[in-house]
């Protein structure tokens, strides 16, 4: 792949420039966390070629499922913007490569713990691109509320379900129920990609949610029977965050399992239990998102 395809799937082509050049000439900061290096423009090209290989072969009907463990991330990556780790986003890339091949609709959901600000600000006028996203608030990047709903044609195509710390497997296992999977069925995407980050496992360092492999294993189930349902199993998962080495490995591995519709792996240490008020919460959290996103859509029983 070059900066011209790169280009023609949401970034600014002087950006693309703008990276290459700084990455061939040493490196340097782009943001005060994401940092090229001589590598990082082959890499970061590298990781979007992949991405838009594994979606043609989903597309074209050559692989049932498809996991991208790429690096680095992507979804902060803006429209002009490295952010976050991320310098392309992989996902953006993606959801154009699924347009070239014919999808209409795509819809990407974001498990990773922090906000996809870079898909949404991509996507934030587009009728044809549903971005639901699920992320710990407040947090970096201090975007992602459950106002932000899209523009112009886009407006209703952006979801955002902020959580609070120790949120659980329970909790998003809620959202998908009651909220992710009837927007999807509303929405009937061609194809269904996820930003698939592991920073919200309890363990990670960076974060302060409280996921398990285990509830990982379950988000993924789900998404593929979703994708079963609504868009012949076309599912492509890609790598964002995850900063717990042996719980990221445990996660992607228990991510395959659910893809292969293999049992899970059992043997997990789990997190404390939450206390009442922790509790009280997350369920407020819940309610108002749910609530007001399902009022908005016009979902089935809202
Ligand atoms: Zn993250």
């Amino acid at each position: 792949m070059n900066g011209c395809t790169v280009a023609a799937n949401g970034h600014d082509p002087y950006y693309i420039e703008y990276v290459q050049d700084l990455s061939q000439s040493g490196g340097g900061p782009l943001d005060p966390d994401t940092e090229a290096t001589q590598q990082t423009y082959a890499a970061a090209m590298l990781a979007a070629g992949g991405c838009i290989k594994a979606t043609e072969a989903l597309m074209n009907g050559e692989v049932d499922a498809a996991l991208c463990l790429v690096r680095p991330p992507g979804h902060h990556a803006g429209v002009d913007q490295a952010r976050g780790f991320c310098f392309f986003n992989n996902v953006a890339i993606a959801t154009e490569a699924a347009r070239r091949c014919g999808a209409l609709r795509v819809a990407i959901v974001d498990f990773d713990a922090h906000h996809g600000n870079g898909t949404q600000e991509i996507f934030y006028h587009r009728g044809d691109v549903l971005y639901i996203s699920l992320h710990q608030s407040p947090f970096y990047p201090g975007t992602g509320t459950v106002d932000e709903v899209g523009v112009d044609e886009g407006a209703g195509t952006t979801i955002n379900i902020p959580v609070p710390d120790n949120t659980r497997d329970q909790h998003y296992w809620r959202a998908c129920q009651e909220l992710i999977g009837p927007a999807l069925s509303n929405f009937t995407p061609d194809i269904i990609l996820v930003s698939a980050g592991y920073d919200a496992h309890w363990k990670d360092p960076l974060t302060g949610l409280g996921l398990t492999a285990a509830g990982f294993y379950q988000m993924t189930h789900f998404a593929l029977q979703t994708a079963q349902h609504l868009c012949p199993g076309r599912l492509g998962l890609i790598l964002e965050g995850g900063y717990h080495l042996p719980s990221l490995a445990l996660s992607v591995e228990n991510t395959v399992l659910a893809l292969a519709e293999e049992p899970m792996l059992e043997e997990e240490e789990i997190p404390p239990p939450l206390h009442s008020a922790q509790a009280e919460r997350i369920n407020q959290y819940l309610d108002h998102a749910i609530t007001t996103h399902r009022r908005r859509l016009n979902l089935a029983g809202a």
